[in-house]
């Protein structure tokens, strides 16, 4: 089958040909709000944002509310020709998919008041590209929207989205400058514990609490003679994150990071391996030699 769309090669002069589209549709027809300006929504929002204006507990609307009449709610499709979403879609197909930062300028000619029904209209200002920014390629994608009460102009904005394609970043993965934990006094014999293979949890030899992360004297009874037990390196997932971003040395992202439960009676932070970890998953600790010095804990599903 040939699809003569799918055939095209979606360069930057194709993209600016689509714009140009965009463009010359103008301005959408007009779309109604869902609902007339009413004060419970006003009362929402500015309790929200902290406002104390009398003037917007009696009637009247807070100009910056504009895009709240006309938000399209849950609902995720969108008009087919709404000029923002359509070029958004024109520029993902072309390898442009993620954005960053978003610039909006809103000017209001006059208050709202409770009662009042709005309508909004759009259109594509500009496409300008492609520019090399830092996180990758990509292009200023620029709509005006404007809101009326009948006729009358009440409010516009101007909405600007850098819409980039993600530099192809190969990451090197050069575990020698894995991140060394912080060692002192207090955690000392933890580390010295993971180079045997083993967890140790810091235990107070007055009476007898286990605690971790370790510190020097015993949150309960104050008491600063310390010791440990090894743990049997046993733990169910209490629950996790997946980490995208920053990159750090050493490490493949994106990795996940877990807290731990240990049947012991105390929850510890620490990476997990494998796919797919969930909250209850039973794991055991494993340990990797980062150098003489420094052998790492992780945690693997049982
Ligand atoms: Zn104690």
């Amino acid at each position: 089958m040939s699809d003569p769309i799918t055939e095209q090669v979606k360069d930057h002069d194709w993209i600016m040909a689509r714009a140009e589209e965009f463009k010359a549709m103008g301005e959408t027809e007009p779309r109604l709000a869902r609902d007339p300006v009413n004060q419970p929504m006003i009362n929402n929002w500015v309790e929200a944002i902290g406002h104390q204006d009398p003037r917007f507990a009696d009637g009247m609307a807070p100009p910056a509310m504009a895009q709240v009449w006309t938000m399209y709610g849950l609902d995720p499709t969108r008009p087919a020709k709404d000029p923002l979403h359509g070029t958004m879609q024109m520029l993902d197909s072309a390898g442009f998919t993620s954005v960053l930062g978003t610039n909006c300028d809103q000017v209001y000619k006059r208050a709202l008041k409770v009662g009042e029904q709005v309508t909004i209209t759009s259109k594509l200002d500009s496409v300008v590209g492609p520019k090399k920014t830092g996180v990758g390629e990509g292009y200023f994608v620029t709509t005006v929207n404007t809101w009326r009460v009948g006729d009358e102009e009440v409010a516009t904005m101007l909405f600007r989205v850098l819409k980039f394609k993600p530099a192809a970043r190969a990451p090197k993965v050069d575990k020698s400058k894995t991140i060394r934990p912080m060692r002192n006094r207090d955690t000392e014999f933890f580390w010295e514990g993971t180079k045997q293979g083993e967890i140790r949890i810091s235990k107070c030899n007055a009476c007898g609490e286990l605690r971790h992360p370790p510190g020097p004297m015993c949150p309960v009874c104050h008491a600063a003679d310390r010791g440990y037990v090894v743990a049997s390196g046993k733990g169910t997932i209490y629950s996790f994150l997946t980490h995208h971003a920053p990159q750090l040395p050493g490490k493949e992202l994106p990795l996940q990071l877990g807290l731990i439960e240990l049947p012991e009676g105390i929850r510890m932070v620490g990476e997990l391996i494998g796919e797919d970890p969930a909250i209850g998953d039973e794991v055991d600790a494993t340990y990797e030699k980062i150098d003489d010095d420094t052998t790492l804990v992780y945690w693997r599903k049982s």
